[in-house]
């Protein structure tokens, strides 16, 4: 089983693909959603105006070590809204497990370090600074 974190999406694709992406799973748009064992990769398929095709793969530590989308932004930005919509179906995934294990009100064991976030936002995406400055 794989768990991704809000944080490792916003790491893989960044704030912008992340919020699209997101839409994009709630719209029901991530399809045929298939882990590959062998492989260690999910593979799935994300309508919008056309239907792309997406893979990530993960090492053994369950970290997203190559992602890949058929469509031109990917070529353009190395990431696109539409990895994000997989990586928040599979995230989503881990999360059915957990809460089945989890009492009723969980204490929050993973509060959210908005200086990391942040951080690697700006690493990635310096074009973001720009947006920041006007939250
Ligand atoms: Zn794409």
């Amino acid at each position: 089983m794989i768990f991704i974190t809000l944080r490792d999406i916003r790491d893989t694709c960044g704030d912008t693909f992340y919020k699209r992406g997101k839409n994009y799973y709630e719209a029901g748009r991530v399809r045929n959603l298939v882990y590959d064992e062998m492989e260690n990769c999910y593979t799935a398929e994300v309508k919008g105006s056309k239907s792309y095709e997406v893979r990530i793969e993960f090492d053994e530590e369950a970290f997203i070590v190559d992602s890949d989308c058929t469509c031109p932004a990917f070529e353009d930005y190395g990431s696109c809204k539409h990895v994000a919509a997989t990586l928040v179906a599979i995230s989503r995934l881990g999360q059915k497990d957990i809460v089945k294990d989890q009492p009723r009100h969980p204490v929050q064991s993973n509060p959210i370090d908005i200086d990391l976030i942040l951080d690697s936002i700006l690493k990635k995406q310096p074009a973001q600074l720009q947006r920041l400055r006007f939250w």
